[in-house]
């Protein structure tokens, strides 16, 4: 079955959208946690972006009634215009309105006087909402939320939720555009059990998108509320079927790959260290899971800096001694080149051949790698999600590697891997971010995993020190004299998810503070720099050419710099913290003993206290991501994202932890009566595979 047309609608790019151009769709893309390898946001996404709560404008008093400080919602007379004297920009424009009880002011600031004027016109009657405050004894109103006319009156929405938003996109335009995604909701044929359904009581999947958008009451948009759990409860539904049904169907033999082990020895032999011991278990592991005819798929987990890319190293020259290929997929492109590096001196010493592919290499260039590649000539083929895409073919795909990989959806890890012959390639997925065994089973119940539990000899215990931002000088001066012993500093800035604050501001005033203590030893890195002006400044850092890296958390994965050995992060309490242990694994890897301090702005709640004495009482990343989720607690859905669960988009919080095990039974039961999706159920239960872009499992019926 193909994806049915009237879903197909919803998978077109939010341009299509009246209102919606690039300038908006650019905004989108960053506010929206889009699939990776999705550039731009669809209407799908915008309706799986869901308000995190609610303004309630129902509250409709008289003028008389009205008390200061809450947001109201009123039917006016407009009465007089009050504009500031010319030349006078600060003065607001004011709009005096009456009702029949008493009158407000309206103030407006900088603001067009014809936009005034053509909204308020004098003795026409509007509906305004916004909060209300009192200056002196006078009502006033600054720059009303929504001014309605009476036959405009619906567009006032008067439960409106709340979304995440980003500079420059306000919630009123974000809900507009929503509203009108709803409007494109198909009705779509109910996949859940009718007992299911009834006993929860439980929204179809369309009214469930619709309440949480459109609330009718405050209740409708509680994190717990059940429109949003029967979302949750769809999302985990359709990636446990989607994982069984490629399981029990795929019953070919995955590629077998036994090879003697002389490449792989060869390598060993040429490391300019010995293995640990659980880097060789692991690595027997895979060896021997590779040399059996089922299809590997297996996760390798370890902390930072524990030494996964050398396994991964082996398990590549194990499919490379008989002749096949191997991908390595990173999520960033400056991980994807680190790691082509890393990679590329060893390779070469054992004669394998690799290349990388991101979105950087272009015409010519790219053509020739894409030709190579096809043609089997390329042994390892190092890259980002464009690794994924439909163009880029294998000769005899047999390993694919995903480093980092909660980074990845599911439906990436399937794309990548069916470019295997016969649609089955081993994979092994690494991940430094252990994911907690509770969850483990349910996310991943068709994973086996590795674990590395050792670090590599010599590598010391990083010293982490929780310190008040008021005490930023001290630390300043502490760096002075780390830099005068030739060290290297990493300095952590918040990403600034307010909307009025550029994205930017507290690194580049970071950076600009910095630069004017230690002049030209500081160096500047962000997520909006060109890739190629990122690069430049990282290779700049690691060839000690500047002492300080001010940075976004674009540098969290993978980057490799022995001599900084101080990581400073500033606002830690806003961070994850199966982030900030990441960021913490950047330092500890020279010499010379490292610290990571961590500046907080005090006061700190009792939660932020006790994540951050975590972080500083322990360096077990098991136990930091552990004792994440259960500090967490339920809604803090940007703490979800940051701490690297796999990337459920609804079922993200640990409200839905209980509902896992139940959407795994009921996939089950639905696969042992109805295993090959037959009938009204079959069709329903693959429009919800669809919906959530589990397009590949849905594929696996197309032959049939
Ligand atoms: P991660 O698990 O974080 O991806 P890497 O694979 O990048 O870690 O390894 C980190 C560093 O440790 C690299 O410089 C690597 O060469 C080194 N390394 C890996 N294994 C060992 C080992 N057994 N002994 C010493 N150093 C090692
Ligand atoms: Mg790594």
């Amino acid at each position: 079955m193909m994806r049915p047309e009237n879903l197909a609608q919803l998978f077109l790019s939010a341009q299509t959208l009246n209102g919606v151009g690039p300038r908006l769709s650019t905004l989108l893309k960053k506010v929206i946690a889009l699939p990776s390898g999705i550039n731009e946001a669809r209407i799908i996404d915008l309706l799986l972006h869901l308000p995190t709560g609610v303004i309630d404008r129902r509250s409709k008093p008289s003028l008389e009634e009205v008390e200061a400080g809450n947001i109201a919602t009123f039917q006016v007379r407009v009465s007089e215009h009050h504009r500031p004297p010319s030349g006078n920009r600060k003065a607001p424009y004011k709009v005096t309105c009456k009702d029949a009880t008493g009158t407000i002011d309206l103030i407006f600031f900088r603001t067009e006087h014809r936009f005034v004027e053509q909204q308020l016109p004098i003795g026409e009657v509007r509906f305004i909402s916004g909060r209300v405050e009192k200056y002196g004894t006078q009502l006033q109103m600054v720059h009303p939320d929504y001014i309605v006319t009476p036959q405009t009156k619906l567009s006032l929405p008067l439960l409106e939720p709340i979304y995440p938003l980003t500079a420059g996109l306000s919630g009123k335009v974000l809900g507009k555009i929503i509203r009108q995604s709803v409007k494109l909701l198909p009705e779509l044929p109910e996949w859940l059990d009718d007992k299911i359904v009834a006993s929860r009581q439980w929204p179809t999947f369309a009214d469930a998108v619709r309440l949480l958008h459109i609330p009718k009451t405050l209740t409708d948009i509680s994190p717990i509320a059940v429109a949003r759990t029967r979302l949750a409860y769809d999302e985990l539904l359709a990636s446990q079927l989607a994982l069984l049904l490629l399981r029990t169907h795929r019953k070919q033999p995955g590629r077998s790959i036994s090879a003697k082990g002389i490449l792989r020895q060869r390598l060993i032999d040429t490391l300019p260290f010995t293995l640990t011991e659980t880097q060789k278990k692991a690595a027997n592991e895979i060896e021997s899971e590779l040399a059996s005819d089922k299809r590997m798929l297996r996760l390798l987990q370890g902390d930072v800096g524990s030494g996964k890319t050398v396994v991964a190293l082996l398990a590549i020259a194990t499919a490379s001694e008989v002749g096949a290929q191997s991908a390595l997929m990173a999520p960033t492109e400056i991980l994807a080149r680190q790691h082509a590096e890393t990679i590329s001196y060893l390779a070469s010493e054992i004669g394998i051949n690799i290349e990388v592919l991101t979105g950087r290499e272009k015409g010519p260039r790219r053509k020739e790698i894409l030709k190579r590649t096809a043609e089997g000539e390329i042994n390892v083929l190092v890259g980002t999600h464009a690794l994924f895409q439909p163009e880029v073919i294998f000769d005899d795909l047999a390993l694919v590697i995903i480093d980092e990989q909660h980074r990845f959806g599911v439906q990436q890890r399937l794309a990548l891997q069916s470019k295997g012959r016969d649609g089955g390639a081993n994979v092994l997925a690494m991940t430094a971010t252990p994911i907690p065994r509770t969850l483990l089973m349910t996310h991943y119940g068709d994973l086996k995993v590795s674990n590395l539990t050792e670090k590599p000899t010599g590598r010391k215990s990083i010293v982490t020190i929780l310190v008040s931002l008021e005490r930023l000088e001290e630390i300043v001066n502490g760096i002075t004299r780390a830099i005068g012993k030739d060290t290297q500093v990493y300095w952590i800035c918040p990403l600034i998810e307010s909307s009025d604050i550029s994205e930017l501001s507290a690194v580049e005033e970071r950076y600009a503070h910095l630069s004017q203590i230690f002049s030209n030893r500081v160096g500047l890195l962000h997520g909006a720099m060109l890739p190629t002006e990122k690069d430049k400044v990282m290779a700049a850092f690691s060839d000690n050419l500047f002492k300080i890296l001010v940075s976004t958390t674009v540098i969290e994965v993978g980057i490799n710099v022995p001599n900084a050995s101080i990581m400073v992060v500033e606002h830690a309490e806003r961070f994850g913290l199966a982030q900030l242990h990441q960021l913490r694994g950047r330092v500890g890897r020279g010499e010379t003993q490292s610290y990571c301090i961590l500046l907080y702005k005090a006061p700190l709640s009792n939660t932020a206290k006790a994540r951050l004495c975590m972080m500083r009482d322990t360096e077990d990343g098991f136990l930091i991501a552990e004792k994440d989720l259960e500090l967490r607690g339920g809604g803090d859905v940007l703490g979800a994202r940051q701490s690297g669960m796999p990337a459920f988009r609804i079922a993200n919080v640990p409200d839905f932890n209980d509902l896992q095990g139940f959407a795994r039974y009921n996939a089950d039961r639905v696969l042992l009566d109805n295993p090959d999706l037959n009938g009204p159920q079959g069709h329903a239960l693959k429009t919800l595979l669809y919906l959530f872009e589990f397009d590949e499992a849905v594929k696996l019926f197309n032959s049939a």
